[in-house]
């Protein structure tokens, strides 16, 4: 293993630093529902992408019903 044969110092250190920093995502408003999300991706909370229903989604507690009936069928085999 190489070693680095000069002590860097503590300005090169801080310059090399400086891009370390996380930017904020940018996040954009639903036209829907007006929730925060992703540019150019399909909204997680309605399912709509420029005004069309793309996806499905379905609330916590039709997806906790789905489940648990999926869960029943399995222990019945
Ligand atoms: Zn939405």
């Amino acid at each position: 293993m190489g070693l680095p044969s000069k002590r860097r110092t503590k300005q090169s250190k801080k310059e090399r630093a400086s891009h370390f920093a996380l930017k904020a995502i940018a996040l954009t408003a639903c036209p829907d529902c007006k929730k925060k999300i992703l540019p150019h991706k399909v909204c997680p909370y309605c399912g709509k992408y420029n005004g069309r229903q793309v996806i499905k989604v379905e609330s916590l507690t039709e997806r906790k019903k789905r489940r648990e009936t999926r869960y029943e069928q399995k222990k019945n085999i």
